[in-house]
């Protein structure tokens, strides 16, 4: 009897032995996993050819200067946008425009074909947006709410929303391997207040880095300096010469920011950092798609707090 205790008790030693051992190892490999982890393959995806830029251009340089991977999608090829020019000849400008902005930037991005101005949430678009989802492996998307005033940007919303779940689906889109992981979705920020206003969830501080996204709004030169005054009514505000007209474009874009931000970057940077910060992007979660936690947000967007 007692040797059987005293087998048992050694048995049992062993046991929490190779337990202690098995748990160390664990958290050894868990250790390099997390050491050697990939970079982040961010996606953002915008209406027109521009509207990533204004939203997130700054936010997606600090990923960038972090080393991950940034992709913007135009859902349209921005053929509508001008008074003067349209068609084929202006959506290849505004291809050329969005190739010099993802040299300035450093980031990656496409122009699907789909005509400016009458883009509708349809299973052939929502396909083509899954299938860009999946080939960037994308741990984040990014996208318009559905609440706007162009119904470019509204229905992108819908049809980011409407592929939300569908990245995972094998079934569906089957000529493009689906996600094993359903990314966190989120939404660009807007001033819509109806049904409900834009929740700043995540803010992002981008005040050093304020004239790179600038630099690359520069690139679109038919939109900021031609399209867009015309259409506003202020197209005679607009400078003459390259760096007075940049420096405009940032008095016109550089925007402030509200008192609902303000609060989100208080709370992911302190009150102290926040109080100096001059620009900032935000970003609400979408219900749909994974829902992280303020640490995961903090994995996702590592430029948090720094
Ligand atoms: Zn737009």
């Amino acid at each position: 009897m007692l040797i059987f205790n005293l087998e048992f008790l050694t048995t049992e030693k062993l046991t929490m032995k190779s337990s202690f051992i098995a748990i160390l190892f664990c958290f050894f490999a868990v250790s390099i996993v997390e050491a050697q982890e990939r970079p982040l393959n961010i996606i953002m995806i915008g209406a027109h050819p521009d509207d990533c830029d204004i939203k997130s251009g700054g936010t997606a340089s600090l990923f960038v200067e972090m080393g991950h991977n940034v992709k913007f999608v135009s859902v349209t090829n921005g053929d509508a946008g001008h008074m003067e020019e349209g068609g084929g000849m202006l959506a290849k400008r505004r291809i050329a425009e969005t190739q010099e902005v993802a040299r300035r930037l450093g980031v990656a991005y496409d122009v699907l074909d789909n005509h400016d101005g009458e883009l509708l949430p349809t299973l052939d678009i929502r396909l083509q947006i899954i299938r860009k989802i999946r080939e960037w492996d994308a741990d984040v998307v990014i996208a318009p709410r559905p609440n706007d005033y162009h119904p470019d940007h509204r229905y992108t919303g819908v049809l980011v929303q409407d592929a939300a779940y569908m990245v995972g689906v094998p079934n569906v889109a089957p000529d493009t391997p689906p996600l094993s992981k359903n990314p966190v979705f989120l939404y660009f920020q807007d001033h819509f207040q109806k049904p409900n206003p834009f929740e700043p969830h995540v803010a992002i501080d981008i005040t050093s880095v304020i004239d790179k996204k600038i630099h690359g709004l520069d690139a679109h030169v038919s939109q900021f300096y031609e399209w867009l005054p015309w259409i506003a009514g202020y197209a005679d505000e607009v400078p003459e010469g390259k760096e007075e007209r940049k420096a405009w474009l940032k008095e016109k874009r550089g925007g402030g920011i509200n008192p609902a931000v303000r609060k989100s970057l208080e709370k992911w940077y302190g009150k102290a950092k926040a109080d100096q910060m001059k620009y900032a992007e935000a970003f609400e979660v979408c219900e749909y798609g994974s829902q992280p936690s303020d640490e995961e947000l903090k994995r996702l967007f590592p430029m948090l707090g720094k």
